[in-house]
């Protein structure tokens, strides 16, 4: 869970860095970092934080330069340490070089263990530094051709975003697990040494709308695109079947974003049919967990004919921790960041709608809720299927044993959450709904073309036996 942006040949290459990052930071909100590469040298502002508090106009004019990289964190590989910040740099044989990384390499720990005991000294716990020391190990003279090296003998997901030199470097696993796209912003940006365009790359394409730049297209699975003065450069790595993340489309990624051609709203919209098909429920009225359920409970409404109301009020303003009154309010935890309105729940029957289980204890608290609103049901209706194994390709699920759907039926489930009935999605209506917002035909095989090991518990990378092994024995706060 990381967003990761750059920018090629513009004269405020980091304020728009900045600006992107701003778009992407639901995907991250532990730290924020912009690298500007000024003629191959780098200029770093990195921070614990939200974009907004990391940077501000005096640090932004430090980062000079027509190119750069960005990244917001979420940790899912390493501790959620200040020396973790990306984007990493380092100075090697071939120059200095920025790297932002979105995704999990499984087989992290395993190239780590083998390069420390070849002598390797690592300065962060972050799987993407493994990243930076094969480059260095590669005895290629052109920083790409290390890159391309590295790239080479990894396994798992990466999104990245590298520059050095005068170059800036998209790259995406050969499955294409997390998304990567591509755009140009039109206007007068020739410079003579850096050609004609400005180009950018970022996580979704809500980054680009926020800076006016448009959507070329998505980098290709396996594919390493160079950008630089002569314009684009394409090679590939050894090709796999595709296997992008749909839990990109049911949750993590914004609704105004298209990945992988798919406009996620359009794709959200069906999604909420496709569970009012096959999870019909007698109600008054439809609502959703603002904000992860808005737009499939829309299409749910829309399709069972039923009105849609904002039964719940989401504060958009809380922050981590907060200090209860002694003598306790009930349902302390879910008011703070929803709040159920009687007028349009006493005596209904409630179908709330929201994207995903995963622990069970946000639908709990929020049935709670819409009852003491006075709601006469509760039927509750889940846009996916039971979250019922962890993400090893950079989703934040908590481990197997966390998930209620890996030791609870839905019939316990529904149980546990207090709900008058509980129904899911499909994986087959979840694939079919994305798919058919893709344009692509409707598949009899589930995993064609994604991946939905979290729903299906089919990895198309498996894990090997170390990894998650290594512990934290550096700690700096
Ligand atoms: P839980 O209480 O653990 O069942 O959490 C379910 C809620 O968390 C749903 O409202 C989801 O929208 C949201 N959610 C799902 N996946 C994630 C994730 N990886 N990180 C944070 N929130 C999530």
């Amino acid at each position: 869970m990381c967003g990761v942006f750059g920018i090629f040949n513009h004269a405020e290459a980091a304020n728009l860095a900045y600006l992107g990052l701003h778009a992407l930071q639901h995907r991250g909100q532990e730290s924020a970092g912009v690298v500007s590469n000024d003629s191959g040298t780098l200029h770093a502002v990195r921070q614990m934080g939200l974009v907004a508090d990391v940077f501000d106009a005096r640090r932004l004019a430090l980062l000079p330069g027509r190119i750069a990289v960005g990244h917001v964190r979420y940790t899912t590989a390493g501790g959620s340490l200040p020396k973790n910040i990306q984007p990493l740099t380092v100075e090697y044989h071939s120059g200095s070089v920025a790297i932002a990384h979105n995704g999990n390499l499984v087989n992290a720990d395993e190239i780590r263990d083998r390069l420390e005991h070849e002598g390797s000294i690592f300065y962060t716990n972050s799987d993407t530094e493994v990243i930076l020391q094969l480059m260095a190990r590669s005895h290629e003279r052109d920083w790409v051709d290390n890159l391309f090296a590295a790239l080479a003998q990894l396994r798992g997901a990466f999104s990245l975003v590298v520059s050095a030199g005068d170059r800036l470097v998209a790259a995406r696993d050969p499955h294409g697990f997390r998304p990567l796209i591509l755009g140009r912003i039109r206007g007068q940006h020739s410079h003579p040494r850096y050609g004609k365009d400005a180009w950018v790359v970022a996580s979704e394409t809500c980054a680009f709308d926020l800076i006016d730049a448009e959507k070329v297209r998505d980098i290709e699975p396996g594919e390493l695109l160079v950008i630089d003065g002569d314009g684009l450069h394409s090679s590939r790595l050894k090709p796999q079947p595709r296997r992008f993340c749909v839990f990109e489309h049911v949750y993590f990624a914004r609704p105004d974003s298209a990945l992988d051609d798919v406009a996620v709203y359009e794709a959200r919209v069906a999604m909420g049919r496709a569970l009012a098909r096959e999870a019909p429920a007698e109600a008054d009225v439809v609502i959703p967990v603002p904000d992860s359920g808005v737009v499939a409970a829309l299409g749910y409404a829309k399709e069972a004919g039923l009105p849609f109301e904002m039964g719940l009020i989401r504060n958009h303003y809380v922050g981590r921790t907060f200090i209860e009154p002694k003598d306790s309010i009930r349902h302390f935890g879910v008011k703070l960041k929803l709040n159920a309105l009687p007028a349009l729940l006493a005596g209904k029957r409630v179908v709330v709608v929201d994207d995903s289980i995963v622990r069970g204890t946000t639908s709990r608290k929020i049935v709670k809720m819409i009852r003491a609103a006075g709601a006469s049901e509760v039927h509750v209706r889940i846009s996916s299927p039971p979250v019922s194994g962890p993400c090893y390709y950079g989703i934040d699920t908590p481990t197997r044993a966390e998930l209620i759907a890996s030791s609870y039926s839905v019939d316990e489930t529904a149980r546990f959450i207090e709900a008058d009935s509980l129904g899911y999605l499909s994986p087959e209506g979840l694939l079919d709904a994305v798919r058919r917002e893709s344009g692509e035909a409707e598949s009899g095989d589930v995993d064609e073309g994604y991946c939905s090991a979290c729903f299906t518990g089919r990895y198309p990378v498996e894990l090997p036996a170390s990894a998650g092994r290594r512990q934290l024995r550096l700690i700096e706060v």
